[in-house]
């Protein structure tokens, strides 16, 4: 069963990218980069920030999250898809999130 992918903190993804882009126009694009969907934002708490970057992670684009409190990973569970709720009527999503908190397989088994 596919269980999802790690996000990653700015720093992380910033270092994935080096090579690819230059500091200056990355910092000015990593905004882009969330705008275009090359990657999306996960915030668990304002302490807590994650950003996953895969363009596969958009075939579901609204997926749940999954927050391990033991090893303070960030997956996204593309398998987990978020129902829409039932907004009163006048109003309209935009964004939709789910952060589930708790252990996961890995720290489950260890
Ligand atoms: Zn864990
Ligand atoms: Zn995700």
């Amino acid at each position: 069963m596919l269980v999802g992918r790690h996000a990653m903190s700015e720093q992380e993804i910033r270092e994935q990218l080096k090579g690819n882009y230059d500091r200056t126009t990355f910092y000015r694009s990593f905004k882009t980069l969330e705008e275009n969907k090359i990657l999306h934002k996960i915030v668990v708490d304002p302490t807590i920030v994650r950003y996953a970057i895969d363009p596969e992670v958009f075939s579901n684009p609204v997926h749940a999250h999954f927050y391990c409190e033991h090893c303070k990973q960030v997956l996204c569970l593309e398998s987990v898809p978020v129902a829409k709720p039932a907004l009163p009527e006048g109003f309209a999503a935009t964004a939709s999130e789910l952060i589930i908190k708790g252990i996961c397989k890995e720290c489950h088994q260890s």
